[in-house]
């Protein structure tokens, strides 16, 4: 058999993995490539003739796996594609929100006078071709040996890291020989609020496998909800001003709102109003609260005791914009939870248009910034910065935090790779990382005599 990287090949976005079986053809994953993201349309240049592929395995929702699938159903494919309950609801949810925001790139660029020219901003698929993607989804439970033909059997192991994502682990007869692969997708970490643990991962020949955080570890010593009340004790009470949190509106944000809700159903803080401004938010908790048996013990725990995970007093769920313009005259010390995370577009950017001069305002970011975002820029400690076409002060309070970081890290990330034996692990395929961090992962990895492979994209391997 023979693997090919097509994606996420020494870079984290547009994960595109083709495993060819005699002649049946499997892709793994079809994410989008955001470093393409120039030109958006390169998307639609695949290294293969998208008919020819047999079946699509999704890992999880995420757009950098799933988020180029409609491109792939445009150009041709017409097979199936297998995922697990929750990520098909969910990478619905996340396509739909694509097509918007490749809406909104092309008026931005006709408003400017640049529709003509920039044929990048023309939108890469439009809602016709995420409801035909929607509809080839077929849904494997978790731990379910699942058929693909008479060669090939595939096993969805949860992995934590996002609602239904999971490792696909093929079990193949190779022309009479027997082998198997894994494919990680993302790998979560443990105690992840809602979230299960990670699940150990069946012995395997060949393992495919994310390396992100390679050479980066989470800060350890303090608990998600430490940081939280720390935080809004200080902006909310002491000052009696307002916080905001930026967050992707599905994972971190019902992570975030369970860990509040503890909190202030524990009493350890006295109420404080929240406003969750997302309404991909509101309607992605409905499937976390659908999915309920998926969550990990102790939020089921929570539920039998308390109740929905997802509501408690002075929490507000923000679904139309007239309401979202409605907070910014809220004068009471508030919690607004908004997205996009990293500040790019989105409700987020009124509210920092409103706050971000005011002296009694605190953001707090919780999730990653990519370069070139107003977000990295915040972060970074520009003292002005440029919101809605207005340049502004910056004189609100800016603080970080990477527990929310649903990634496993370096240890981690070896630790599940380590799980295998080098007898039997005839290779490591690192992926979806910088190569500065495949690079430190592969290091620990030889040391412990693992054969390990950092691929180039679009060389294919023979297993
Ligand atoms: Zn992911």
């Amino acid at each position: 058999m023979n693997l090919t990287i097509h994606g996420a090949a020494r870079q984290v976005t547009g994960s595109m993995h083709l495993l060819e079986v005699n002649q049946y053809k499997i892709l793994i994953d079809c994410g989008l490539d955001y470093e393409k993201d120039r030109n958006v349309q390169a998307n639609e240049d695949f290294p293969f003739n998208p008919a020819t592929i047999d079946v699509v395995i999704l890992t999880h929702a995420h757009i950098d796996h799933s988020g180029n699938l409609p491109t792939l159903i445009r150009m041709g494919f017409d097979g199936q594609i297998l995922c697990t309950p929750p990520t098909a609801e969910l990478a619905e949810l996340l396509l739909m929100d694509s097509v918007s925001i490749f809406l909104n790139k092309q008026h931005k660029s006709r408003k400017h006078g640049r529709g003509k020219s920039h044929q990048s901003r023309q939108p890469l698929y439009l809602q016709k071709h995420v409801m035909d993607t929607v509809e080839r989804m077929v849904t494997i439970g978790f731990n379910k040996p699942f058929r693909l033909n008479g060669d090939i059997e595939l096993t969805f192991v949860p992995v934590g890291h996002l609602l239904g994502a999971a490792a696909a682990v093929l079990k193949i007869n190779d022309n009479g020989q027997e082998k198997n692969i894994a494919f990680t997708g993302d790998i979560g970490r443990k105690n992840y609020p809602v979230l299960n643990d990670p699940q150990p991962l069946p012995p395997v020949d060949y393992l495919v496998s994310e390396s992100t955080y390679g050479g980066r570890y989470h800060t350890q010593g303090q608990t998600i909800e430490e940081v939280l009340i720390e935080t809004i004790d200080k902006a909310c009470i002491k000052e009696s001003g307002r916080l905001i949190i930026p967050a992707f509106s599905i994972g971190r944000t019902q992570a975030l709102v369970y860990s509040l809700n503890k909190i202030f159903s524990n009493g350890l803080l006295p109420p404080v109003k929240v406003f969750v401004d997302s309404p991909l938010a509101a309607v992605s908790t409905q499937v976390f609260r659908k999915h309920h048996a998926l969550l990990n013990e102790e939020a089921q725990e929570f539920y039998r005791h308390r109740g929905d995970e997802f509501e408690f007093d002075n929490l507000t769920y923000v679904e139309n914009l007239k309401d979202s313009k409605q907070i910014s005259n809220y004068f009471e010390p508030c919690i607004i939870i908004s997205s996009a995370g990293m500040l790019e577009g989105g409700r987020i950017q009124d509210h920092l248009y409103y706050n971000i001069q005011n002296y009694y305002c605190t953001i707090l970011f919780i999730g990653y910034c990519a370069k070139g975002t107003l977000g990295y820029r915040l972060l970074r400690g520009d003292p002005i910065v440029h919101i809605k076409d207005r340049e502004l002060a910056v004189y609100a309070t800016i603080k970080k935090t990477d527990l929310f970081s649903a990634h496993g890290d370096h240890n981690d990330l070896v630790n599940t790779v380590k799980q295998q034996t080098p007898d039997k692990l005839k290779q490591v395929f690192l992926v979806h990382g910088e190569t500065e961090s495949m690079q430190a992962m592969a290091d620990a990895l030889t040391q412990d005599d693992y054969q390990v492979t950092m691929p180039e994209k679009g060389v294919t391997y023979q297993l």
